[in-house]
């Protein structure tokens, strides 16, 4: 899906400065198509659902076509009803707005004939009508036929159902030999292909079908999360339900960066993809997600355009899509061949009634959900443990493993059970990372006398080794890749520094900053105590 600028389609600036003012900001992919070809004069037909901009696809061309000099009919559309014939002439207005002496008008049944023939007299290069009403016209000689060089069927299905095939044939027949026959349609029944073949020669077919993105096996929740909060939430989340391969989506190229910065910081195997990467860094990125080697894919959506990988067991919404429609593209990316995916969206307060938006849109439900706390994670992880242990128990061959616990048993004063809730233990602990308490050190974060949710650290250099609260940051953003912009406030004295940095990244920090130098002078830096 590639996108197209109205700017790049070669049009006039009479047009453009109309497309401009009804405020399209790039061509939808059948006007991306069809402008071109409909443009060089040649018969089309073009198939695209409805509200795809079929109208635009054929007006603008057909508008820059119209010689405004001459007051003669040029391009004769047919349109199903009286309501569809004024909404095309509407918009064929606006976008020729600023193409001066090009008149449009529509004629429908059920309005005063008189009135449409007096109408006509000033003469009107483009004239959109029900087919029984344009049949009567040209019967009338109120609309002439010579100078015809377009005739459009717009929603030819529809005309088709109302049963006008033969009122459009008669249009038809009434042309000249010479002109240009263009038919729009959301669907292409066989009748249509039988006026196609009976008056088109050598159509081009174009053809837009939107990928049927089905949001049916898709479990969705949403989390009312507080900016900052948003990536703790994403990592117990992905704690939780442990899936194989996830795709997190955020609206900006930094904050892709970002996230995947924070979370390889975190231990996880995450990488970016957005439009600045280079096709190789990009490629390489898709190599990696496709074949496993990293489970988590942060995308922005113009990046994720094309992504097709079916082991997705996850969507991520860090950022609420900014339209209705990506919402289903990016969750579309799970649940596909029959499994069920699962898509998490991210909100803050208000953006709950876009949410709303996006449900009525996609005719889907999207649940409430509680922010998980650290111990639904713990249960969820048993939970899975445990299953994973049953099918240990029912499929593999243990007898050597229980004839180890049996010594162990015997030799120790320790129960079967005490052996298997250790182990329990010890999964959690692993599974729960490098964070967890069992490994490393155990620090005390909770008397260092730094604000909410941060750790204060105490470091043994100061002003008297002309250390300069920089090359604090610097150390700590090089050694422990917490970002250099977390650290909170440095206050130096002559022989010692305090430094704050989150809480989350108070043991990578005293971890990290274990064996360096500052100013090549070694430091030791522990948490402070506030007592
Ligand atoms: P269709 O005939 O395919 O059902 P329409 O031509 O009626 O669709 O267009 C549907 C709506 O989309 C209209 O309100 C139209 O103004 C709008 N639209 C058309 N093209 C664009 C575009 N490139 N960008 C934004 N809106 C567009
Ligand atoms: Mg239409």
């Amino acid at each position: 899906m590639e996108t197209v600028r109205f700017d790049e389609l070669e049009l006039a600036p009479q047009i453009l400065r109309g497309i401009q003012e009804m405020g399209f900001e790039e061509a939808t992919p059948i006007q991306a198509q069809a402008i071109p070809v409909v443009m060089s004069g040649v018969d089309v037909i073009g198939q695209a659902q409805t509200g795809t901009g079929k109208t635009a696809a054929f007006g603008i061309p057909v508008l820059h076509k119209v010689d405004p000099s001459s007051k003669k009919t040029q391009v004769l559309i047919l349109s199903p009803t009286r309501e569809l014939a004024i909404q095309v002439a509407d918009e064929l207005r606006k976008l020729s707005k600023y193409m001066h002496g090009v008149r449009v008008l529509p004629v429908y049944g059920g309005q005063d004939i008189s009135r449409q023939i007096k109408a006509l007299k000033g003469g009107v290069q483009v004239i959109i009508g029900t087919p029984g009403r344009l049949m009567d016209h040209l019967r009338r000689k109120t609309i002439r036929p010579d100078h015809v060089n377009t005739i459009v069927l717009d929603e030819a299905d529809e005309m088709l159902n109302m049963g006008f095939r033969e009122d459009i044939e008669t249009v038809l027949e009434y042309l000249p030999g010479e002109h240009q026959t263009v038919l729009f349609s959301a669907t292409m029944p066989k009748p249509i292909l039988e006026i196609t073949r009976k008056y088109q020669h050598d159509a081009v077919n174009i053809k837009v079908v939107k990928k049927e993105l089905t949001v049916k096996n898709i479990d969705q929740y949403y989390y009312d999360v507080k900016r900052k909060d948003k990536t703790e939430v994403l990592t117990r989340l992905l704690e939780m339900y442990n899936p194989k391969l996830s795709l997190v989506f955020c609206n900006t190229k930094r904050m892709v960066d970002e996230l995947s910065s924070e979370l390889t910081t975190r231990g996880y195997s995450a990488e970016g993809l957005h439009g600045d990467m280079k096709q190789a860094q990009r490629d390489r990125v898709m190599k990696n997600f496709r074949s496993g080697k990293t489970d988590i894919l942060i995308a922005t959506d113009v990046a994720a355009r094309g992504i097709d990988v079916d082991d997705v067991e996850a969507v991520f919404n860090y950022d609420l899509p900014q339209d209705d429609e990506y919402y289903v593209h990016r969750i579309g990316r799970t649940g596909r061949a029959g499994r069920t995916g699962k898509a998490f969206t991210f909100i803050k307060g208000k953006e709950v009634y876009k949410l709303k938006d996006i449900q009525r849109y996609c005719k889907t439900k999207i649940l409430a959900q509680p922010i998980p706390s650290s111990d639904d994670v713990a249960q969820i992880r048993t939970e899975k443990i445990m299953n994973q242990i049953e099918n240990i128990i029912e499929e593999e061959d243990l007898r050597d493993m229980i004839d180890l616990i049996e010594r162990q048993v015997n030799e120790s004063d320790y129960t079967a059970m005490d052996i298997a809730a250790a182990f329990l233990k010890q999964a959690l602990g692993q599974a729960e990372g490098a964070g967890s308490a069992e490994e490393g050190d155990s620090y005390d974060f909770d008397n260092t006398g730094a604000e909410e949710g941060m750790v204060r650290l105490f470091i043994n250099i100061g002003k008297k080794q002309r250390v300069k609260p920089g090359d604090i940051l610097g150390a700590i953003a090089g050694e422990s890749g917490m970002p250099g912009k977390l650290v909170g406030a440095i206050d130096m004295f002559d022989k010692y520094t305090f430094v704050e940095v989150p809480r989350e990244y108070g043991r990578e920090v005293l971890e990290g900053m274990k064996n360096v130098k500052i100013k090549g002078k070694s430091v030791n830096i522990e948490p402070a105590n506030q007592k």
